[in-house]
């Protein structure tokens, strides 16, 4: 943890027409297992394959098939677990969820009900505001994927591709600890930022890598703390599970459209029905989409198939030697080493990527200037090309002399940011462009007392002014700047304005 004070994030409050209600948000996010081969089948797992390529006989629910654990799998689950700070469980098990889809040929999802994989762990959740929260996790458990129906590809037929048939998943159920909107995109934003360095997720919201099931329930004010001192579930109000979401943007505005529902149905004295919901993006509302009365008894049962999964501790402690840096610990390293504020460490350790580019421009160097630099200037540059850190033109090594050229006084803050479009544009080594294209600074006090002179002199009126207002040197600076195409050494400039003057 961050060795940082934080306050805890205020609930998020709608006032309804007769009260005010509080939001409550539990969430059950599907990880996409960045692995080559399938849970339990040998197929691969490339995305945007030539439809039904990826597909063993065991994903197609042959008759006779059996499934086999994929040990990659189950250890990045539990490196997951461990980026979680969560219990690992050595005895798990996998049981058959029954239920027919087109896409699903088994007839049965392999999940882990009873014994999942992963037991409690928390994450650490800043919120932009400064405010941050830790929210509990319950469980991880793996499960197979579906594949996906086709429907609009003929006015009469339906299709299947069991590409994403059986590929890996990891279900990751929070506590009912998420209490706005904003909270829950920050708590997703961070799951997705600690799978990403582990490498157990690729987070690909898009491509369907990572989605959400989200719950929410709202309650009166004095509900939640009466559930968080108890954790009897029974102060908070009957939720409503919204499926599937894959947008931060649309997971939000669903939030907050099933708040104001579930808040209209209770001050109208009705009650909320337990029920998954769908949201329509379009018409920004959730649908229903079954009640739990219909809810389906999936019927769970050990899947016979598979022995128990038993792992060792000795494995366990091999790959928690292994995990790399995680963000908070990055983070909290950048600021004490590097002396960054807490949002430029933020920035900086958002994705691994970035975070090795700062450090190999910081190492040796000022760390708030390289901070500067890359968050301003270079980040700045690449969002208008909309490029990645991989495919930035300027090296860390390249922006490192930048930074050393100006640090030795060799060439000023405004002639760096030249410096720095060139070789953005141009490639190069900068020292060897600030000699061949006479970019270095002047710190020749005798031209520079020159110009100061000659300035002075074309201007009386601007002196006159100055005399009475000294803070109208500054006039004067920046003519002389001007005057010699930006390369003269400010602080020098600023010194001999002001003796010429004698201010
Ligand atoms: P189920 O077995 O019906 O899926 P779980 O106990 O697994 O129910 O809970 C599913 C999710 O619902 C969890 O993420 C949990 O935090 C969340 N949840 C439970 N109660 C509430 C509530 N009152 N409001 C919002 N979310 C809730
Ligand atoms: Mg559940």
């Amino acid at each position: 943890m961050l060795d940082q004070t934080f306050q805890t994030p205020a609930p998020k409050v709608i006032a309804g027409a007769k009260h005010n209600w509080e939001l409550v948000i539990g969430l059950e996010v599907h990880a996409q297992v960045s692995s080559n081969a399938k849970l339990f089948s040998g197929a691969s797992t490339t995305f945007g394959a030539e439809p039904n390529s990826n597909v063993a006989f065991v994903d197609a629910g042959m008759p006779g098939m059996l499934p086999v654990i994929n040990e990659e799998c189950v250890a990045q689950a539990v490196r997951t677990g461990l980026g979680l700070k969560a219990n690992i469980n050595l005895l798990s098990a996998f049981d058959r969820k029954n239920y027919f889809y087109p896409d699903l040929p088994q007839g049965y999802q392999i999940s882990q009900l009873y014994h999942p994989i992963v037991g409690e762990g928390e994450v650490f959740v800043e919120m932009d505001d400064g405010t941050a929260r830790t929210v509990r996790i319950e469980r991880i458990h793996l499960e197979q994927d579906a594949g996906k129906s086709v429907h609009d590809m003929d006015p009469n037929n339906s299709f299947v591709d069991l590409n994403r048939t059986g590929v890996a998943l990891m279900e990751i159920v929070s506590r009912p600890d998420i209490r706005g909107p904003e909270e829950a995109a920050a708590y997703v934003t961070k799951l997705r930022q600690i799978m990403q360095y582990l490498g157990t997720c690729d987070g690909n919201m898009q491509n369907g890598s990572l989605r959400a099931d989200v719950n929410v329930s709202v309650c009166r004010p004095g509900e939640y703390e009466k559930y968080q001192a108890t954790q009897d579930f029974t102060h908070l109000g009957t939720r409503c599970e919204i499926k599937n979401m894959n947008s931060m943007r649309f997971m939000q505005a669903a939030i907050d459209f099933e708040a104001r529902r579930q808040i209209a149905i209770l001050e109208d004295g009705g009650i909320v029905n337990q029920e998954t919901r769908l949201y329509d993006a379009d018409k920004n509302e959730t649908r229903s989409m079954r009640s739990k009365e219909e809810a389906h008894d999936y019927r769970y049962f050990p899947c016979p198939d598979l022995l128990p999964l038993e792992i060792e501790q000795d494995w366990v402690d091999e790959l928690a030697t292994k995990l790399p840096e995680l963000p908070d610990a990055k983070k909290s390293r950048f600021m004490s080493s590097f002396n960054l504020s807490n949002y430029d460490a933020g920035v900086l350790t958002a994705d691994t990527q970035n975070a090795t580019y700062f450090e190999q421009v910081a190492n040796g160097r000022d760390g708030k200037a390289a901070a500067n630099w890359v968050i301003n200037e270079l980040f700045g540059r690449m969002k208008k090309e909309g490029v990645t850190v991989s495919y930035c033109p300027v090296s860390p090594d390249q922006l490192g002399s930048i930074i050393d050229l100006i640090a030795n006084g060799e060439i000023s803050g405004k002639i760096a940011k030249e410096l720095f479009e060139i070789v953005y544009t141009e490639g190069g080594n900068p020292a060897d462009i600030v000699s061949s294209r006479g970019m270095t600074q002047v710190t020749d006090t005798s031209a520079i007392e020159a110009t100061v002179t000659q300035i002075i002199a074309d201007n009386p009126i601007q002196v006159e002014k100055a005399k009475q207002n000294p803070k109208l040197a500054g006039w004067f600076v920046g003519q002389v700047i001007k005057a010699t195409g930006g390369k003269a050494n400010p602080q020098l400039v600023n010194q001999i304005v002001a003796s010429k003057l004698s201010l």
